[in-house]
């Protein structure tokens, strides 16, 4: 088992370069009804449904490093040419890597809507982070959970803690008024436990997402060696 904020700092070690990080793709996806796409690398979990594959099994050897301005330009080049007003990273965690997501932000032009995908963890383990995505009027962030308490969350991502990290993230962005809401991965049948911790802290309004997961053959496989296929089925 990892925990995650010891996994944050090896990733940066390998996605960072200074102000650079490492994505590999750009794209125009259909996601939220049309949105421009930064793929990057690197993650501070280990989800057994990931999808990214490589750009989070393989960081190393994945990607190249791109300045925050090469990022948005693309990024403005592609919500441009397909009229799309959102614009999101995909791929790996978006919050590694701080200075270089917060000079990304300064540089998207007001117009459009960033929404930032993202687990929580860094959000939540230091509010100073969320204070500093606070002064961006364009941003929703979308923080998706990994279960739907702190055991389904290790078996999960088979890290040692992070569900509490995930909790406070949603603390701290409702302290700083940013807009948000919440995305669900479980194989629990019942969520109201899950629901009735948003109602306690008076966020009973929130929007909750529950996360499809598409089993990809590699998706597949890692679930049928881990032995939890059948929850996802
Ligand atoms: S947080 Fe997202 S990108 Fe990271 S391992 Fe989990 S599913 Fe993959």
């Amino acid at each position: 088992m990892y925990h995650p904020i010891e996994l944050t700092k090896k990733t940066e070690d390998i996605v960072l370069n200074g102000d650079l990080k490492k994505y590999y793709r750009f794209r125009a996806t259909r996601f939220y009804g049309g949105i421009a796409t930064a793929d990057t690398v690197g993650c501070n979990l280990r989800c057994k449904f990931c999808w990214s594959g490589n750009s989070v099994w393989n960081a190393k050897n994945t990607g190249q490093f791109y300045t925050p301005e090469h990022v948005a330009n693309n990024l403005k080049k592609i919500a441009i040419k397909k009229g799309f007003h959102q614009m999101r990273v995909s791929g790996g965690e978006p919050t590694i890597g701080r200075k270089h997501l917060l000079s990304l932000l300064t540089k998207i032009e007001s117009r459009f809507l960033f929404i930032l995908e993202t687990n929580g963890i860094l959000l939540g383990e230091d509010k100073s982070y969320v204070k500093e995505l606070a002064k961006f009027n364009n941003l929703h962030v979308r923080v998706c959970f990994k279960g739907n308490n702190p055991e389904e969350f290790s078996i999960l991502t088979g890290a040692k803690k992070g569900f509490e990290y995930q909790i406070k993230a949603i603390e701290n962005l409702k302290d700083e008024k940013i807009s948000f809401n919440i995305a669900l991965v479980s194989f629990k049948k019942d969520s109201q436990d899950f629901i009735n911790q948003f109602v306690n802290i008076n966020l009973e309004q929130t929007m909750i997402e529950v996360e499809e997961i598409i089993l990809y053959p590699k998706v597949r496989k890692r679930l049928e060696k881990e032995g939890i296929i059948s929850y996802f089925e």
